[in-house]
């Protein structure tokens, strides 16, 4: 009863106060804490990696080995205060799940901010809008059925809100891999290998079409690797990738 309670008053403060200082009368986001921590920053255009010299394009990493990816922007790092922002949106505390599509439309609020403000990225976001399919990083089943949702999707949907085709149906993941963060780069890598498959029963819409990869969060880029290998078998033509943050 409490918990409902409180879960309710939790929702229902949501538009009247900043999901990061939680100043009360801001905007869901206020401006204060978009100017401090949402600046823009220059990044590797194949893994989003932040990169001090602005004349380099791409990272050491995705120069010497290559990338599944064609692209892959961040808006913010994966530092305070985005990762308190992404652990409320990921984990309910009670599980309920009715403050997830507020709190995922703060996200994308804080990603257009900084487009507008980075002519790279606000280009990333008008090409996704032309992709053929946007699709949100498939979870494995059981963790969806342990998290009620999949959060790259409740973001998608709130970035691309008039996007027709964000499709769940045509990447399923099939690997169930234990969390990674502390992992190295290439640890990961070989333990996501095989972890994304094309569905069978939709691959045929993959081939030699453009798609946007949506995710809320990337460490090093292995996940969203490993799902652009598996869309690529099927035939995708170019694949994609946006992520609100990604860690530095
Ligand atoms: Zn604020
Ligand atoms: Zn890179």
């Amino acid at each position: 009863m409490l918990t409902t309670l409180l879960s309710s008053l939790k929702s229902a403060s949501l538009p009247s106060s900043c999901g990061v200082c939680a100043a009360f009368g801001r905007s869901a986001v206020c401006e204060d804490c978009l100017e401090q921590f949402a600046k823009p920053r220059h990044r590797c255009s194949t893994c989003a990696l932040p990169l001090i010299d602005t004349a380099q394009k791409r990272c050491g990493a995705c120069l010497t080995l290559g990338s599944e990816l064609d692209s892959c922007h961040a808006a913010v790092d994966y530092a305070y205060p985005w990762d308190a922002l992404l652990q409320r949106f990921k984990y309910s505390d009670s599980g309920d799940l009715s403050a997830q599509p507020a709190l995922a439309k703060r996200l994308a609020l804080v990603m257009h901010h900084t487009a507008g403000q980075n002519q790279n990225l606000a280009q990333a976001l008008r090409d996704a809008q032309r992709s053929d399919w946007i699709i949100p990083v498939a979870l494995h089943p059981e963790r969806q059925l342990e998290r009620g949702f999949n959060q790259a999707n409740a973001f998608a949907q709130a970035l691309f809100p008039n996007h027709p085709h964000i499709r769940n149906d045509l990447l399923l993941r099939i690997k169930n891999t234990a969390v990674q963060a502390t992992l190295p780069r290439d640890t990961r890598i070989h333990n996501l290998r095989g972890a994304f498959i094309a569905a069978p029963l939709t691959a045929h819409l993959l081939k030699g079409i453009r798609v946007t990869l949506v995710d809320d969060v990337t460490t090093t880029t292995a996940t969203l690797s490993a799902a652009a290998q598996a869309l690529r078998q099927a035939g995708a033509h170019q694949v994609h990738a946006i992520v609100f943050a990604r860690a530095s």
